[in-house]
């Protein structure tokens, strides 16, 4: 009985030839091309005949989903032909997402991406000689400057403390260059290359170091980052056999010492990104490492992961290496991402003494994971706003840097503007968080917009948020809707507004 009807239903469906000639649909193909228009009914019958199959779709239901064909063919149109990576906004508070595309870039670096890549650029020509150049001098030059400690530097750094105690003061932030001031202490010459990711630059270094010969790596730091990338898998695509020391929670200097053989060829630390071990837990020191490499004669590595350009003390967060603290304790080669800590476009970057580095840049591999003109020209302006200590044109390095207060004063003014009686908003004290690999625990104080709307779940409100356009991104804790406005841009503001406008009157 019922598959009759079902089978009448069926019926009642035009070919997907007869929806194209229908007049309204002919004239969506003049539009749209008649390719997309005959993709589009294909599409749009197809759902039918699978509404039809689950049962979803009766008699009546079908005959108005028929008379509205032309409409739903054309919403479909425009779905197919409009871009499927789109800006969002992130209401999460966590500053580097990796699903949300981590570093956001500043305007100098599209401008300058929007320079280079319309039109021909130096990119590997030497303009003095006329001859080829090296794509890598563009930026090597500035993480040179970034990265040696002879720079003079008159500006005081950051207060941290009255960041921490929540003051509106916008803090500064200290570079390299002012941390090198203070210490005193100079780093040798100093060679960075580009490749696509951290990952590949992990790769890339190992291969180039190791392959064929041992790396010693305590067990506590044989680490898996998200998106699967794990230490022993990359070391063992690398070419360079894994020689696991120590014991998950404690290694010690000793330990290393005692796995060198004539087979060794480097010594590997591994930045925790995201976890910590606590208790009863020992590692060995950088600067253990450092005397123990330069005893035996093998080159140290780290891995840092996140690699911060400016000192993360300056925002109140301790105990995060940074690039230069790496390199200026003596590790030999540092990697690192160029969308995380740093706020530039993605890339892997390897920071190291210029023998070291001139082993990969002649490895074959370079050249298979070396990045394009756009990351370049995104990464040297990114760079250069370090190099004049311009710190507001790099996004995350503002967003850091937001007092909790005049996020607070923010989060007030849209709840005052947004809230009715069916969507209550409520200004709660929270955190936002780094992210992108920094440790689990660099937090930052901030202030949240608590929300819960009659009628709706905290997933369905979720759902709501991310249906808009733009879409927004929220964290949902304990039934509530959480929104950070340590993330979403104050011109974005607007579009938050009537978007929690329009979910406030309709639910
Ligand atoms: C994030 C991270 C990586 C991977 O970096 P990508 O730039 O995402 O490839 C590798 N190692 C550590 C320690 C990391 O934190």
């Amino acid at each position: 009985m019922k598959s009759t009807a079902k089978s009448e239903l069926y019926r009642k469906l035009p070919s997907v030839n007869e929806a194209t000639y229908s007049s309204a649909v002919t004239s969506l193909a003049a539009g749209y091309g008649r390719e997309s228009a005959v993709d589009a009914v294909r599409v749009v019958l197809a759902r039918l005949r699978q509404e039809i199959t689950s049962g979803l779709l009766g008699e009546g239901a079908l005959d108005l989903a028929l008379s509205g064909l032309a409409d739903a063919v054309e919403k479909q149109l425009r779905q197919s032909l409009s871009y499927s990576l789109r800006p969002v906004i992130n209401a999460t508070g966590v500053i580097l997402h990796t699903n949300l595309g981590r570093a956001p870039l500043g305007d100098a670096a599209l401008e300058h991406i929007r320079e280079t890549a319309a039109s021909y650029s130096n990119l590997e020509f030497d303009l003095e000689s006329g001859e080829r150049g090296k794509r890598d001098v563009h930026v090597d030059r500035l993480f040179r400057k970034l990265l040696s400690s002879d720079l003079v530097e008159a500006e005081s750094p950051a207060s941290a403390a009255a960041l921490r105690a929540g003051g509106t003061a916008e803090a500064a932030v200290s570079t390299p260059a002012t941390i090198a001031t203070q210490a005193q202490v100079s780093t040798p010459a100093v060679s960075t290359i580009v490749v696509n990711n951290n990952a590949a630059a992990v790769l890339l270094a190992l291969n180039s170091l190791a392959d064929g010969g041992e790396v010693i790596v305590s067990r506590g730091e044989l680490v898996e980052i998200g998106g699967s990338f794990r230490i022993p898998d990359v070391m063992v695509k690398s070419g360079a056999i894994l020689r696991e020391v120590g014991t998950t929670n404690r290694t010690r200097v000793a330990d290393y010492e005692q796995a060198i053989t004539d087979r060794t060829r480097l010594l590997l630390r591994v930045h925790r990104s995201n976890f910590e071990i606590t208790g009863f837990t020992e590692q060995a020191s950088t600067a253990e490492l450092v005397a123990l490499a330069r005893r035996r004669g093998i080159p140290l590595m780290e891995d840092l992961g996140s690699g911060a350009l400016f000192d993360l003390r300056s925002i109140g967060i301790s105990g995060e290496p940074g690039v230069l603290d790496g390199l200026r304790s003596g590790v030999g080669i540092v990697t690192y991402s160029g969308d995380k800590l740093l706020g530039g476009p993605q890339a892997g970057l390897i920071s190291g003494g210029s023998e070291l580095i001139r082993r990969m840049r002649s490895n074959s591999l370079f050249r298979a994971l070396r990045v394009d003109k756009l990351i370049y020209a995104a990464l040297e302006a990114t760079l250069l706003a370090y190099v004049q200590h311009d710190h507001d044109a790099i996004p995350t390095l503002r967003m850091m840097r937001l007092a909790k207060d005049a996020i607070g004063e923010r989060a007030e003014a849209l709840a005052a503007r947004v809230a009715t009686p069916k969507l209550r908003v409520e200004g709660i004290d929270g955190e936002s968080i780094l992210g992108g690999g920094a440790a689990p625990s660099s937090i930052l104080p901030t202030r949240l917009l608590a929300l819960t709307c009659e009628g709706l779940s905290a997933d369905e409100l979720a759902a709501r948020l991310r249906a808009s356009d733009p879409p927004i991104i929220a964290r949902v804790e304990d039934g509530r809707v959480l929104l950070d406005l340590r993330t979403v841009f104050p011109e974005q503001d607007e579009a938050l507004e009537s978007a929690l406008a329009t979910i406030g009157r309709d639910a």
